[in-house]
C-alpha cells in the first residue's frame, strides 16, 4: 500500500510553493496583553487603604480609565469585627474583602505582595518584614505588565499623623519601580524572551515607563500639600452611578467586614437620609481627595488634572538625576533613623521638591520613649570627643545618650538618645500642641550640629 506522501507527493510540492508566497504577507509579531494595560496604577499598603482613592478611582472609571491596584500586604494585623480568624487567617479573608470592594467598583486586575503588615512608623521597618527586594521584584514586574500611564500611591515620607510605615513602604516601593520599570538595566530576567521552546524561566516582558507618579499622604497637616498637585471633590455626581462619588465609596467600602463591622452594621440600618447626614458631619467621608505631584516625565500644570499632559504611547526611560550629597564639615552630627533615610531617598529619586515637614516631627504614644537616632560621622585623621545634649520640655528625661562620646578617625558613628516622655495632661478644651526639643552637639567648645524635632504626645499612636 502506497504512503499517503507519495501518492500526493506533486500536490504537496505546490501547496508548498503556495505557502512560501503567501509567507510574503507580513506576520504580527506578539504584543503584550491589552486586558491587563492600565491607565492608572494604584499601590497601597493594606486591604481598605484603596479607600483613600476610591471616590477619584470612581471617577476615573466614569472616564473610561483602566486600573489596577497592588497591595503591599493582606493586612492579616488587627483585630477582626466579623469572627474569629486571626493573623494569616485573617489576611485571607482580608485579601477577598479588598477584592469585592474593587469588583463592585469594577476593577478586577488586584495583585497582592508578600508584605507582613507591620504595626509601626518607621518604614525600614516594614521594607525589612516586606522582603524589600523581593517586594519590589514583583512590583516593577507588575508595571511591566499593566504598563500604567500615572502611578498613584502614599507619600513616601513620616509625619505626625497615622504615619503608618507600612503606608509609607507601599509609597517608597512604587516610587522605586516608577523608576527601575523602564530600565533594560534593572530586572533584566524579567525583560528577556525565551531562546529555546518551552524555555521555563525567562518572562518576555518589556521595559515600560510611566508618566506620571502622585501621593496622597497619611499625615494630619495639610498645610504643607496645599497647591502641590490636583484637588477632587467628591461631592460631585458620578454620571454612571448618578450618586456623588463618596458615596460610591463608601458602598465599595461595605466590603470590609472584618475591618468595620460595627459601622457597616449601623450604615445597613439607616436610610439615604441618614446616610448622608452621618457622612457629610464627618470630614473622613466627604472632605476633597488632594494628590501631591511626585513627578512628571511629560510636562502638564502641577494643579491640573491626573492626566494633564499624558498622551497614548510609550515614552523613553528617563534615569533620574541623583543629586549630589550634601557638603558636610569635618565633624557633624545629624538625624538617622527613616530621617536621615528619606533623605537620602528624595536625592537618589530626584524627590528635591517632595514636601516634608521641617523641622522633622513625630506623634507618640504616652507615657512612653522617644527614641533620636544620631548620626556622628569624623571624618578627620583623629578620634574626636564630642558632647551631645538635650533641650527638652518640662516633664521629659533624657534617659541615655547624652553626655560625652568619642568617635574613631575617619569613622561614621550611629548613637542615640532615649527620652522618657510624660504621661498626657487631659485638657479636652485644646488639642495637643507639637513641642519642639533640641539635641546640639559640640566638640571642644565649638557647636558640631543642632537637631530640631517636633513631637506630640498623644494617648494612641502607631510605636516609633
Ligand atoms: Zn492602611
Amino acid at each position: 500500500m502506497k504512503k499517503l506522501g507519495e501518492i500526493f507527493g506533486l500536490g504537496w510540492a505546490l501547496l508548498s510553493l503556495a505557502i512560501a508566497s503567501a509567507a510574503q504577507e507580513p506576520k504580527a509579531l506578539p504584543l503584550p496583553d491589552e486586558r491587563y494595560k492600565a491607565d492608572i496604577l494604584l499601590v497601597v499598603a493594606h486591604p481598605d487603604d484603596e479607600g483613600a482613592a476610591t471616590p477619584y478611582l470612581a471617577r476615573a472609571l466614569d472616564e473610561h480609565k483602566r486600573i489596577a491596584v497592588v497591595f503591599g500586604t493582606r493586612g492579616s494585623s488587627g483585630a477582626n469585627e466579623a469572627g474569629a480568624e486571626q493573623a494569616a487567617a485573617l489576611g485571607v479573608i482580608r485579601e477577598i474583602e479588598a477584592r469585592n470592594a474593587l469588583t463592585s467598583l469594577g476593577i478586577t486586575n488586584v495583585w497582592f505582595l508578600g508584605g507582613k503588615d507591620t504595626a509601626s512608623q518607621n518604614v525600614l521597618q516594614s521594607l525589612a518584614n516586606w522582603d524589600h527586594g523581593v517586594s519590589l521584584e514583583q512590583l516593577v514586574r507588575l508595571v511591566r505588565l499593566t504598563r500604567p500611564e500615572v502611578m498613584l500611591t502614599f507619600l513616601p515620607g513620616t509625619f505626625i499623623g497615622e504615619d503608618h510605615g507600612d503606608h509609607q513602604a507601599s509609597g517608597l516601593l512604587a516610587t522605586e519601580a516608577f523608576d527601575m520599570a523602564g530600565d533594560p538595566a534593572s530586572f533584566p530576567e524579567q525583560l528577556a524572551g525565551p531562546t529555546k521552546r518551552l524555555e521555563p524561566f525567562l518572562e518576555n516582558l518589556r521595559p515600560w515607563q510611566s508618566k506620571k507618579i502622585y501621593y496622597f499622604p497619611d499625615a494630619d497637616r495639610k498645610d504643607i500639600f496645599r497647591e502641590k498637585g490636583p484637588d477632587y471633590s467628591v461631592k460631585e455626581i458620578s454620571k454612571s452611578s448618578k450618586q456623588p462619588y463618596w458615596r460610591v465609596a463608601l458602598d465599595s467600602f461595605r466590603a470590609h467586614q472584618t475591618q468595620a463591622k460595627s459601622f457597616l452594621d449601623k450604615i445597613a440600618q439607616m436610610d439615604e437620609a441618614q446616610i448622608e447626614k452621618m457622612a457629610t458631619s464627618d470630614d473622613a467621608w466627604t472632605e476633597a481627595l488632594h494628590f501631591v505631584l511626585g513627578k512628571s516625565l511629560v510636562g502638564g500644570s502641577l494643579t491640573a488634572d491626573v492626566f494633564d499632559g499624558v498622551t497614548p504611547g510609550a515614552i523613553p526611560f528617563a534615569r533620574s538625576d541623583v543629586a549630589p550629597e550634601p557638603a558636610r564639615p569635618d565633624l557633624s552630627v545629624e538625624l538617622g533613623g527613616p530621617w536621615s533615610f528619606y533623605s537620602e531617598f528624595r536625592r537618589a529619586h530626584a524627590l528635591a521638591s517632595l514636601p516634608h515637614p521641617e523641622p522633622p516631627e513625630i506623634a507618640l504614644q504616652v507615657p512612653g520613649t522617644l527614641v533620636i537616632p544620631l548620626w556622628v560621622r569624623n571624618r578627620t585623621a583623629k578620634t574626636q570627643e564630642i558632647t551631645v545634649s538635650a533641650v527638652l520640655p518640662a516633664g521629659w528625661t533624657a534617659e541615655s545618650g547624652t553626655g560625652k562620646f568619642t568617635v574613631g578617625a575617619k569613622q561614621v558613628a550611629a548613637a542615640r538618645i532615649e527620652v522618657n516622655l510624660p504621661a498626657l495632661v487631659e485638657n479636652n478644651a485644646k488639642k495637643p500642641e507639637p513641642q519642639e526639643i533640641s539635641v546640639h552637639a559640640e566638640s571642644r567648645a565649638q557647636s558640631i550640629g543642632e537637631i530640631k524635632l517636633r513631637v506630640e504626645l498623644r494617648k494612641r499612636a502607631l510605636p516609633q
